[in-house]
C-alpha cells in the first residue's frame, strides 16, 4: 500500500496542552509521525511524498474566516504585550446566545479554538496544510485506481469543525479526502474508528447526505469530547439519517468493537458509497495512554481486514494514536489486516 508522507509536520510540536487543569507538552507530538512512518517502512510499504495540491481542497471544508485566523494568528499573537509563545484561547461565546464576530485576536482564538487541546505555534498552519494535502495526494491515488492508500496525516483532523480547532487539530484530513473523493463518487462514507468521537467530521456533514459519517468511539459519558457522539444524533435536514455514533462502553474489547463494527459496515453497505475514508485513529488500544477501550493489537488487523472485505476504494487517514512501545504494531497490524483481505 502507498503511504503518503511529508516531513514538514515535524515543526509542529505544541508544548501547551491543558490537561484536568495543569499545562503540559502535548501528546500530539512529532515522535508520533517518525514511529508511525518507521513502522510502515519496516512493513515494506512504499513511501511517496505528496504533492502541494493549494488551497483548494481546505477551503472546500473550512470557512475563509477561519482559514485566515488559522493562517495569521501565531504572527498577530506575538504582537501582543506579554503574549505566550502559543496562541491559548482564554475566553469562549456561549452555544446559543447571539454573537458577534470580535475584532480582538484574544477573542477570535476563543471562537475559533474549542478547548486548551490545540495551541497554534509558529509551524502549525504549515504542518496542518501538509497534513492535508497528504489526505488529498492519498485520495487522489485511490481516483488514479489504487486500492487503497494510508495518508500518514499529523496533525491528525477529525475533531476540526468547518471554523473551529480542537483536540489536537486544526484541518479536517478526513473531510478533506472525503471532499475531494466527491469530485467522481456521488455518495463517500467517512467511518472513524478513533476511541474519541469524531466531532468535527459529523459537524462539516451534519446536513449533507452525500457523505454518510459513522464513528464509533468511546462512549461520551466518560469519553472526550463528552458534548457529541451520543447515539441520538443523527444529522438534521437533508442529512437526517445520514450520520451514525456507535458509542461503546468503557474497556470494550475487540469482540465488542468488531460487533459494533459488524453495524457499520452494514450502514456503509446499504449506503452503497463510492469510495470510503476511514479515520485511522489507534488509541482505542488497551495500552494506549487514553486508557480508554481495550482493542488488541492483533484486533486492529481484523478490524481493517473486516473493513478490506467492503471491497471499496479505500482512503485511511491517520488521526491519533499516542506514544507507547505498541503504536507502530498497531499501525503495521492494521495495514496488514487490511491488505491481507483486500
Ligand atoms: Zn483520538
Amino acid at each position: 500500500m502507498k503511504v503518503i508522507y511529508s516531513d514538514q509536520h515535524t515543526g509542529h510540536d505544541p508544548q501547551q496542552f491543558i490537561v484536568r487543569g495543569r499545562m503540559k507538552r502535548s501528546n500530539e507530538q512529532p515522535e508520533r509521525g517518525t514511529l508511525l512512518l518507521n513502522a510502515a517502512r519496516a512493513q515494506g510499504h512504499e513511501v511517496v511524498a505528496p504533492a502541494d495540491h493549494g488551497p483548494g481542497p481546505r477551503a472546500a471544508i473550512h470557512t475563509p474566516q477561519y482559514l485566515r485566523f488559522l493562517e495569521t494568528a501565531w504572527e498577530r499573537w506575538q504582537q501582543l504585550e506579554g503574549a505566550s509563545e502559543e496562541v491559548m484561547p482564554n475566553v469562549h461565546p456561549f452555544p446559543g446566545q447571539p454573537f458577534t464576530y470580535p475584532d480582538s485576536l484574544v477573542g477570535q482564538a476563543g471562537y475559533h479554538m474549542g478547548d486548551m487541546a490545540c495551541s497554534i505555534g509558529r509551524h502549525t498552519w504549515h504542518a496542518a496544510t501538509w497534513s492535508a494535502h497528504v489526505a488529498t495526494h492519498a485520495a487522489q491515488l485511490v481516483l488514479d485506481g489504487e486500492r487503497a492508500a494510508y495518508a500518514l496525516c499529523r496533525p491528525p483532523g477529525h475533531h476540526a469543525y468547518a471554523d473551529r480547532a480542537n483536540g489536537f487539530t486544526y484541518l479536517n484530513n478526513a473531510a478533506i479526502a472525503a471532499q475531494h473523493l466527491r469530485g467522481r463518487h456521488d455518495r463517500v462514507a467517512i467511518l472513524d474508528i478513533d476511541v474519541h468521537h469524531g466531532n468535527g467530521t459529523q459537524g462539516i456533514f451534519w446536513r449533507r447526505r452525500d457523505v454518510l459519517t459513522i464513528s464509533l468511539h468511546g462512549d461520551p459519558h466518560f469519553c472526550t469530547p463528552f458534548f457529541t457522539g451520543h447515539a441520538h444524533e443523527m444529522g438534521e435536514g437533508e442529512g437526517l439519517g445520514y450520520n451514525l455514533n456507535l458509542p461503546l462502553a468503557r474497556g470494550t474489547q475487540d469482540e465488542g468493537f468488531l460487533a459494533a463494527l459488524a453495524t457499520a459496515l452494514a450502514t456503509i453497505r446499504a449506503y452503497a458509497p463510492g469510495a470510503l475514508v476511514v479515520a485511522l485513529g489507534l488509541d482505542a488500544h488497551e495500552h494506549d495512554p487514553y486508557q480508554m477501550l481495550g482493542v488488541s493489537t492483533a484486533g486492529f488487523g481484523r478490524i481493517l481486514g473486516e473493513i478490506a472485505r467492503l471491497g471499496l476504494p479505500t482512503v485511511l487517514v491517520q488521526e491519533g494514536g499516542y506514544l507507547s512501545e505498541d503504536l507502530g504494531p498497531n499501525l503495521a497490524s492494521a495495514l496488514g489486516g487490511f491488505e491481507k483481505a483486500a
